[in-house]
C-alpha cells in the first residue's frame, strides 16, 4: 500500500516512509492511496482478540513489513493493557454502551497509537541500523503516551518539553517518573506556546534535524489513525447483531484524529450508522458540523484540557474526501483558512456526522447524572460526550481517559476521589526532570549531550 499526501505535492510512500515522516513535505497529511473493503471480512474477525484483529487490520497498509515482524510488534503493543480485552465494552443499560480506552500505560485513548508507534520506531531502528531521538511538545496527554511508547527501547530517546507548573501534578509524574535513561522530560520556564516555537525552530533547523535523526510526536502520523480504526471495529463487533447498523459512536473531540479513525473505518465497508463529535467549550469542530463555517477562535482552558484545541489538525484528513479527494481543493480550502482564519462550505457534506458541544460549567451536572443513574464514574473527557446521546439509535461512548487521572474534578461533582494503583505507584518514585529556559539554543545543547 502506497501513502499519499492530501495536498498531492508529495511522492506517494510505503507504509514505513510515510510513518516516519509524519507531516509530508508539501504541508499535507499522509491518506492511504486507496481504502481497503473489509465489508468481506467481519464473520471471520468476530473471533478474533484484540492484537489479532489488530494484526489482520494493519497488515493491509504495512504491506513493506513482513507478517511475521508486523505480528511481533503488533503483539508487543498491546501487552501493558491492564484488562484482558484491552478495549472493554460496557453495557450501561439499553442502547448505550461505553467503549473503555483507558486501560493502557498512561490511562488515556493515546496508549493504544503510541504504543504501536513506539513498537514501529524500534523496529525502523533494528532494520534500518540507526538511531531515533523523538522530540515533542505537550500541555497534557500526548507527553506521557509517547514517553510510554519509547520507554527503555534500545536505539531510541525521547525529548518532551512541557510548560513547568502547567500541567496536572499526575500528568508531569507520569513524564518524570519512569527511572529510564531514554527518556527526559525537560521542564520549559514558560507556556506551552514557548515550548511549541523553541521545538518548531529546532524542527526548522535541518541540518540539526538530520545530524540527530530527529522525529516529532505529533497527532498528525498516519500510524496513530490506522491504529485507532481498531478499537471501533473491535466495539462493533462485539455488538449484538441486531444493534451493529444501528450504532452510533460518540466521540470527546479536540484534533479530530479519534472520530477520523471510525469515519475512515465506516468508509472500508463497516456498516456503522453515524458519529457524534463532541466538543468541549472549544467549539470549532461543533461550529462546523452544524453551521458549515470553520472558523478560529481563541483557546480557553477547560477542565477537559486534552481537547483543548483552536485548530482540528486532523480536519485536513476529512477534508480531502469532502473536497472529492481533489488535492488541489485542499490547498485552497487550506489556503483560505490561513488567510482569513475561516472557511464557510457550501452544502457541507455533514452524512452521518452530529455534533454537541459541553461547557465547563456542565461537566459536573453530567459527572453527577452518569453517576446517579449508572453507577459509572467518568472522567471530564468523557463527560462532554454524555452532553447529548441520541434516543432513537444505539450509542457507543468512547472513554478517553480513566477518571483517576481528574481526582480534583471528579470529587468536586460527587465527593468521590477515584484514584488507580498505577498514579498511586508514582507517587512514591523520584523524580528526575530537567529544568530549561524556552531557549532553542539551550535545548539543542541539551539534545546533543543527551541524544543517542
Ligand atoms: C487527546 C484526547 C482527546 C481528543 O482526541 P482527538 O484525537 O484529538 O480528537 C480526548 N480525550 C482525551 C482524554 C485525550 O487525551
Amino acid at each position: 500500500m502506497k501513502f499519499i499526501s492530501t495536498r498531492g505535492q508529495t511522492p506517494a510512500l510505503g507504509f514505513s516512509d510515510a510513518v516516519a515522516t509524519g507531516l509530508a513535505p508539501d504541508g499535507g497529511l499522509f491518506l492511504p492511496e486507496t481504502l481497503p473493503d473489509f465489508s468481506r471480512d467481519l464473520g471471520r474477525y468476530a473471533a478474533l482478540s484484540y492484537p489479532e484483529l489488530c494484526f489482520e487490520f494493519l497488515r493491509g497498509f504495512a504491506t513493506d513489513i513482513p507478517p511475521a515482524a508486523l505480528k511481533a510488534i503488533v503483539g508487543a503493543s498491546y501487552t501493558r493493557f491492564a484488562d484482558p480485552a484491552v478495549a472493554p465494552l460496557k453495557s450501561l443499560g439499553k442502547n448505550l454502551y461505553v467503549l473503555e480506552l483507558f486501560h493502557g500505560p498512561t490511562l488515556a485513548f493515546k496508549d493504544f497509537a503510541l504504543q504501536l508507534l513506539g513498537n514501529l520506531y524500534a523496529h525502523q531502528c533494528r532494520e534500518r541500523k540507526e538511531t531515533i531521538n523523538v522530540l515533542g511538545a505537550t500541555s497534557g496527554d500526548t507527553g506521557a503516551a509517547a514517553i510510554y511508547g519509547l520507554l527503555g527501547k534500545p536505539g531510541t530517546a525521547i525529548f518532551i518539553l512541557y510548560p513547568d507548573g502547567r500541567v496536572s501534578p499526575l500528568q508531569e509524574r507520569q513524564m518524570v517518573c519512569t527511572g529510564e535513561e531514554n527518556v527526559f522530560a525537560l521542564a520549559v520556564d514558560g507556556t506551552f506556546d514557548d515550548a511549541q516555537n523553541a521545538l518548531k525552530e529546532i524542527f526548522g533547523d535541518q541540518g540539526f534535524r538530520t545530524q540527530h535523526r530527529l522525529s516529532a510526536v505529533n497527532s498528525i502520523n498516519i500510524a496513530r489513525v490506522l491504529a485507532q480504526c481498531v478499537y471501533y471495529l473491535y466495539a462493533w463487533l462485539r455488538l449484538p447483531v441486531a444493534e451493529q447498523a444501528n450504532v452510533e459512536f460518540v466521540v470527546p473531540t479536540g484534533n479530530f484524529g479519534n472520530v477520523l479513525a471510525g469515519w475512515l473505518l465506516q468508509q472500508m465497508g463497516v456498516p456503522i450508522r453515524g458519529f457524534k463529535v463532541a466538543t468541549n467549550q472549544n467549539d470549532i469542530l461543533y461550529r462546523l458540523f452544524t453551521t458549515g463555517e470553520y472558523r478560529v477562535d481563541a483557546v480557553r482552558p477547560s477542565l477537559a484540557p486534552s481537547m483543548d484545541i483552536q485548530v482540528a489538525s486532523n480536519f485536513e484528513r476529512f477534508l480531502y474526501y469532502s473536497v472529492g479527494r481533489d488535492p488541489a481543493r485542499v490547498r485552497e480550502v487550506m489556503a483560505t483558512f490561513k488567510q482569513h482564519g475561516s472557511y464557510t462550505f457550501e452544502n457541507f457534506n455533514r452524512a452521518t456526522f452530529s455534533a454537541s458541544r459541553c461547557t465547563d460549567a456542565e461537566v459536573p451536572g453530567i459527572i453527577q447524572r452518569i453517576h446517579r443513574s449508572h453507577g459509572y464514574i467518568v472522567d471530564p473527557h468523557t463527560a462532554c460526550a454524555f452532553k447529548e446521546i441520541s434516543p432513537d439509535r444505539v450509542s457507543v461512548v468512547l472513554a478517553t481517559a480513566s477518571p483517576a487521572k481528574f481526582p480534583e474534578t471528579i470529587k468536586a461533582a460527587i465527593g468521590i476521589e477515584p484514584t488507580h494503583p498505577a498514579l498511586e505507584a508514582l507517587k512514591t518514585r523520584p523524580i528526575v526532570k530537567h529544568r530549561i529556559k524556552a531557549d532553542p539554543a539551550k535545548i539543542r545543547a541539551f539534545i546533543e549531550t543527551h541524544s543517542v
